[in-house]
């Protein structure tokens, strides 16, 4: 399964696709040559659930 990333340097931007075997590795881009990190988890997982909603009482 691929990863799709995006170059984390603003002037670039490219959008990559490397193999997820790749994750927590190092991958430079093929459009600027920077080298980076990838990411953990590709999606930004944000799972911030509101801990058990109150229902207001009407
Ligand atoms: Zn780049």
């Amino acid at each position: 399964m691929a990863v799709t990333l995006l170059c984390p340097r603003l002037s670039c931007r490219a959008i990559l696709r490397v193999p997820d075997t790749v994750r927590g590795q190092r991958v430079r881009c093929s459009e600027c040559g920077m080298a980076f990190v990838v990411p953990q988890s590709a999606k930004p997982a944000r799972n911030k659930q509101p801990a058990e909603q109150q229902k207001t009482p009407t």
